[in-house]
This record gives structure tokens, C-alpha cells and sequence, in this order.
């Protein structure tokens, strides 16, 4: 049996059934219905001459039907990354020990010294700080322009720039890119576009079929959608990404073959567990809006937020993400939170518990106040991740919160 052999999705199925068939043969080993789970570090040959002919396919770039070390692929690995590549609509996908792997990996196999690239402001602060920081060392150049400004955006580019990036929807404000018109100044330039969209999924919106490049997921989030894995991956051409896997080869922040299989189960219930997120999402938004004790809200499924119209155009849901202001400074936010009986304090989102941050108390914590008002990240600023919970028990334990302020 050819285990690499991945059968092609119909282009008819729709997101629930890609989600639990797309990648996957049909007879798998032992007749077993699930995805094998292959731990193991490396592979076996029978013989030299079974050496010999892997070598010679593999160095004249031929297609092989069996695999030869743990950090150049697995089968378990390689289902999973098939079923993303058809959720994202895209030729491949790579799947890495997290999303912040999957992101540097693009970097470095995109970028070399002496490029510039230009990123939009309100995004994961590590991705900043790769930028900003670490590809400095390398003399890459990064520029940094605010989400939504498009003349900005390129008037940011010079003749070495190679690379746009960003992020949609962003953390924390949400702030939504519109694809169409961030590629196409990609296209125009000849640069590279890689957007992070970690926050909306595949099923929420597709950034390749908006002629995006290079699109980036953490999985931990709503992929793997269970608070229990660390993932991440890049989904493009193979002409964007093939120079990509060849560094990930080198580099080695390989997915583990265990967080692969439970990748593939998560997956299986995506569309639905993503239905409940948005339904969540959007009932928890309107709700905080219309509480007194709440100053603020951000959440694209809302008028008031400033993408509401791109989102609406662009998006099938707005997530489970919702950012809001209470009316109070650090402390009296820290106790509003504190007396939340549903989500976790705990910085991360797409699962299935509610978590729930002050972003100046976690993230940001170690930025001074200064710093931390000019990222705009405010003191009363909650950050809230809404799980798979019942919307109405969410809303009555906000309420008692919020009516404590
Ligand atoms: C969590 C997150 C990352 C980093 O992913 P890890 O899996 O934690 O490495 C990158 N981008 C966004 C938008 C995220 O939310």
C-alpha cells in the first residue's frame, strides 16, 4: 500500500466533508477507518539496493513511494498536511512543531541579507519581534505600517523589498486585511504576500483564493481546537513553498507524528466547532456592547468595528475572538477578570474552554506603560477567547461581572 498516495478531494465537497475525507486514502492499513498514527523517528531499508534506488529517484527529484528520516516526513504528517492543503485550497502545505516555526521558517527560506519587508502593526507580538528584532541581526529591514492603510503600505516599499506580511483577523483589535487589495500591490511589486489567519481558519475565509501566496496557521488555536497540541503550518503553490520545506528540512521544527493524529481528529470537527465559535462570538459582542460598565468592543461581526464591511464581504464568520474596554483602569479591569467563573486565565484562544486575558498583565507585561500605550495596547483592555460553551451561560457570567465593576 502507498501510504504517500493521497487521494484528491472532489472540488463539489464542501468545508464539513474536506474537513473528515480530504487527504486521506480510502483503504488504509489494516482496514482501520482512522489515519494510522506512524511514531516513529526513522525508516527502514531492506537492502542496499533498495538504498540505491530511493537515492537515485530521489536525486533526480522522481516521486518515491517510501520515506527515510523522521525530519524529512511522516505518513501521519503527511495526511495531515493534505487535509489542510484542501481546506486552504492550496497545491501543498508543511506542518511544523508550532506556529511561530511555520512562521520563522517562511522568513528565513523567503528572505536572505539585504531585503526589507513590510508588516502591518497589530499582530502576534512574536512575529514583531522575529521581524523587528532577530532579522535585523541578518541585515533584513522591516518596516512597520498600520493595518488598513493601504497607501502606506506602499508607499513602505523599496526597490529591495521582497515580502509583505500580516495578519487577518488581528490580535487583539481584530482588524481585518482586505486580501484583495493587499496581493494584489504583492502582484504588482513581484513581492511575496504571507498572511498569518490563524484567527479566522479556512473556514471562515481563504486567503489563497484572494491570490494571497504564502498563508500561515498556529494550529494550536481553533485547528487543533482542544487547548492539548502545539502546531503550526505554512499552505501555498509549491513553487512558493518547495524552497520553504527544503530550509524546514534543515531547520527541524518538525510537528511530532502524535500531534499530527490529533491534528487529523480535530480537524474532523472543525466546520462545526467553528459554527459555535462565530455563533458565540457574535451574541458575546452584541451583549458586551450593550452593557454600561463596557467602554468599547472589537469584533468584525459588529457595525461599530472600523472593517465591518470588509469582513462582511470577505468572511462566511467572525470567529470567537472579542476584544473590549471596561470602564476602570488596570486594577479594576484585573478584578473584573478575576471574578469571571467560566473562561481560564490563559493566553491562547480556538478551544474549546473560554480563556480570557488582560493583555497588559500577560503579553505585555514586561513593555512599560509608555511602550505599552503606543502599541496601543490599553490598561483596561480584555482580550476574550469564547469556547464551545453555551452563549447564555457565557453572557449571565459576564454580567455578574461586569455588574461588580
Ligand atoms: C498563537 C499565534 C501564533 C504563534 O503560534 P504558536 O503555535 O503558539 O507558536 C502566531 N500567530 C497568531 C496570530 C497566533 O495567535
Amino acid at each position: 500500500m502507498d501510504l504517500l498516495n493521497r487521494q484528491p478531494d472532489p472540488e463539489s465537497w464542501g468545508d464539513s466533508t474536506r474537513a473528515i475525507h480530504a487527504g486521506s486514502q480510502r483503504e488504509k492499513p489494516y482496514h482501520a477507518i482512522i489515519e494510522p498514527l506512524v511514531q516513529t523517528a526513522t525508516y527502514t531499508f531492506r537492502n542496499s539496493e533498495e538504498v540505491i534506488a530511493y537515492q537515485d529517484a530521489h536525486s533526480r527529484g522522481l516521486p518515491t513511494d517510501r520515506l527515510e528520516y523522521g525530519r524529512y516526513g511522516n505518513p501521519t504528517i503527511a495526511a495531515c498536511e493534505a487535509r489542510l492543503a484542501a481546506l486552504e485550497g492550496a497545491e501543498t502545505a508543511i506542518q511544523f512543531a508550532s506556529g511561530m516555526a511555520a512562521i520563522t521558517t517562511t522568513l528565513l527560506a523567503c528572505l536572505r541579507s539585504g531585503d526589507h519587508l513590510v508588516m502591518t502593526d497589530d499582530c502576534y507580538r512574536r512575529t514583531r519581534q522575529i521581524c523587528l528584532e532577530f532579522l535585523a541581526r541578518f541585515d533584513i529591514q522591516t518596516s512597520v505600517v498600520p493595518i488598513g492603510d493601504y497607501a502606506a503600505l506602499e508607499d513602505a516599499i523599496r526597490p529591495n523589498t521582497r515580502l509583505l506580511l500580516s495578519e487577518t483577523p488581528t490580535n487583539p483589535y481584530l482588524r481585518v486585511l482586505d486580501l484583495e487589495r493587499f496581493s494584489e500591490i504583492a502582484h504588482r511589486h513581484r513581492l511575496i504576500s504571507v498572511v498569518d489567519t490563524t484567527f479566522a481558519t479556512p473556514f471562515n475565509q481563504r486567503p489563497l483564493d484572494w491570490g494571497v501566496d504564502i498563508v500561515i496557521h498556529s494550529a494550536t488555536k481553533y485547528l487543533g481546537g482542544h487547548n492539548d497540541l502545539l502546531a503550526g503550518f505554512a499552505a501555498g503553490s509549491a513553487a512558493a513553498l518547495t524552497p520553504v520545506r527544503e530550509l524546514h528540512n534543515i531547520l527541524g521544527a518538525t510537528a511530532d507524528p502524535h500531534n499530527a493524529y490529533l491534528l487529523l481528529r480535530g480537524i474532523k470537527t472543525l466546520s462545526i466547532r467553528l459554527g459555535r465559535h462565530n455563533e458565540n462570538g457574535q451574541r458575546v459582542a452584541e451583549f458586551l456592547e450593550s452593557h454600561p460598565a463596557v467602554e468599547q468592543v472589537w469584533y468584525p461581526g459588529l457595525p461599530s468595528h472600523p472593517d465591518y464591511a470588509v469582513a462582511s464581504a470577505q468572511m462566511k464568520g467572525f470567529g470567537g475572538v472579542v476584544s473590549f474596554t471596561v470602564r476602570g483602569g488596570l486594577y479594576d479591569t484585573a478584578r473584573f477578570i478575576d471574578r469571571l467563573q467560566i473562561p481560564y486565565i490563559s493566553p491562547s484562544l480556538g478551544g474549546t474552554e473560554s480563556l480570557v486575558i488582560q493583555p497588559a498583565l500577560m503579553s505585555y507585561y514586561d513593555v512599560p506603560p509608555e511602550k505599552r500605550q503606543a502599541l496601543g495596547i490599553r490598561d483596561n483592555l480584555v482580550r476574550l477567547s469564547l469556547g464551545l460553551e453555551d452563549a447564555d451561560d457565557l453572557i449571565a457570567d459576564l454580567k455578574q461581572a461586569l455588574e461588580a465593576l
